[in-house]
């Protein structure tokens, strides 16, 4: 996010990242001119009526960076930070993460520049539906597939597809993903990412030397850091430290998340949670552990802080959190970290699974699901660790060049 002046423009370290994997492996020159640049950067004035009568233009985004696997998919993201190189640069690393995962889509990012605490929720539902209107023409199931992202919930799914059915006179549901279940959502979406990490974690801990159990500190409290906090709690592992965007709390022999959640609940906060000593979330980043989740926002290990990082491996479930000086910095010092376009491809692939349903009509259980989204995971994860290993690089470089070498095929 570029909200405070220290940030990097995403699409940069974006573009950074790309440089370096076509100095490993010679691609095609005309691919690569082609892939540093979006297929469309649409930019959109939504009108909305307030509460209070009055009109206020909201700015939105769609960004269809590239379609050779298939039709554009990619999230929405509602944030008062977000802006086009943001949009752009996670437009990007969709393509490449559906690429990953050998999945046939395309990759596209979209947003508002808004805070959405700030709205009533009916001023919520005409946003959603405003965005919706401008942008109909270019959407559709074979054509451009959103999905949610940041601060975008099932139900702000479910008000899209209403508003593009009425547009478009479409049935299938399958334009938007992340769905409630009733209406035509996918069961096990919620989890799907942070799952899906757990599963990249477990394929590859010991190549990347992890103990069977280890202790885990996640940045980011949401969709994607709660639900791995769950999942990685339940399979025996200690998550010691959790944050959200006001706080961080640490306890050294594990926190005890159904308690964390209910005094969140009750306090609108982590803060002071018995127990747990609170710290910063700049602190909770440098913390000795085992394996670091960063699942907030980009731009948090910089290098700024890279140098100071204790975490043995860090698993990408953000998008974008290690900038590339902080990549080279922690590649030095020998910490692997998992890169986003594999650790959190999870949620695009549930979401194609949902496509994938809408589509053929059919109602898959979460078992069905969960075991269709592992064998996935598990074989990304290793085609990844060998493309690293082979050319002697970074795993985000190593899955920089599966995906690649997968869209140069199709281009
Ligand atoms: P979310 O809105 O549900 O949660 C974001 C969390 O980050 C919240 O707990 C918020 O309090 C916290 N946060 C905000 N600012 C912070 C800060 N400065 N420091 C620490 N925490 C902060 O969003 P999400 O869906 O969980 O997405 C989180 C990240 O995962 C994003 O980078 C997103 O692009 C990525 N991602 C999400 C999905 C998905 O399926 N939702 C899939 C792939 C990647």
């Amino acid at each position: 996010m570029l909200d405070n002046k220290n940030m990097q423009n995403p699409f940069q370290n974006a573009m950074i990242q790309l440089s370096k994997a076509i100095k490993i492996k010679n691609f095609d020159d005309n691919f690569i001119v082609r892939l540093k640049q979006p297929d469309r950067d649409i930019r959109i004035s939504i009108p909305v009526k307030m509460d209070n009568g009055s009109l206020k233009i909201f700015e939105g985004y769609r960004v269809e960076y590239n379609n050779a696997l298939g039709p554009y998919k990619g999230g929405i993201r509602y944030h008062p930070a977000t802006e086009i190189n943001e949009v752009k640069a996670l437009a990007f690393w969709m393509v490449l993460k559906c690429a990953v995962v050998g999945i046939p889509m395309g990759g596209g990012k979209g947003g508002i520049t808004v805070d959405p605490k700030k709205l009533s929720r009916e001023e919520l539902e005409r946003l959603s539906r405003g965005w919706v209107q401008k942008l109909s023409d270019i959407l559709g199931p074979h054509k451009d597939v959103p999905a949610p992202d940041v601060n975008t919930t099932p139900e702000i799914m479910a008000w899209m597809a209403d508003e593009f059915e009425k547009i478009s006179g479409d049935k299938s549901r399958a334009t938007f993903t992340g769905k409630p279940i009733d209406k035509g959502g996918c069961q096990g979406r919620g989890p799907a990412t942070g799952l899906g990490g757990f599963y990249v974690f477990s394929a590859l801990r010991k190549e990347l030397k992890l103990p069977e159990k280890c202790k885990v500190v996640i940045q980011g409290f949401g969709n994607v850091g709660e639900n791995a906090a769950n999942i990685f709690t339940k399979n025996g592992h200690t998550v010691i430290a959790v944050s959200d965007s006001k706080s961080a709390i640490f306890k050294e022999d594990g926190l005890n998340l159904e308690k964390v959640k209910a005094h969140k609940k009750n306090t609108g906060s982590l803060k002071d949670f018995a127990g747990a000593k609170n710290i910063t979330n700049a602190e909770l980043l440098l913390l000795p552990c085992d394996l670091l989740i960063p699942a907030a926002f980009e731009n948090v290990l910089t290098d700024q802080n890279a140098d100071k990082v204790m975490a043995k491996v860090i698993l990408e479930l953000a998008n974008g959190p290690v900038t590339p000086e902080a990549d080279e910095i922690l590649f030095k010092k020998g910490i692997p970290v998992i890169p986003d376009i594999l650790a959190n491809s999870g949620g695009v692939t549930v979401s194609y699974f949902e496509w994938d349903q809408n589509l053929k009509k059919e109602t898959w259980t979460e078992k069905e699901v969960f075991e269709k989204l592992k064998p996935i995971m598990e074989n990304a994860s290793k085609k990844t660790f060998e493309y690293a290993h082979q050319s002697k690089t970074s795993l985000r470089m190593g899955a920089f060049l599966l995906a690649l070498e997968r869209i140069e095929k199709k281009s």
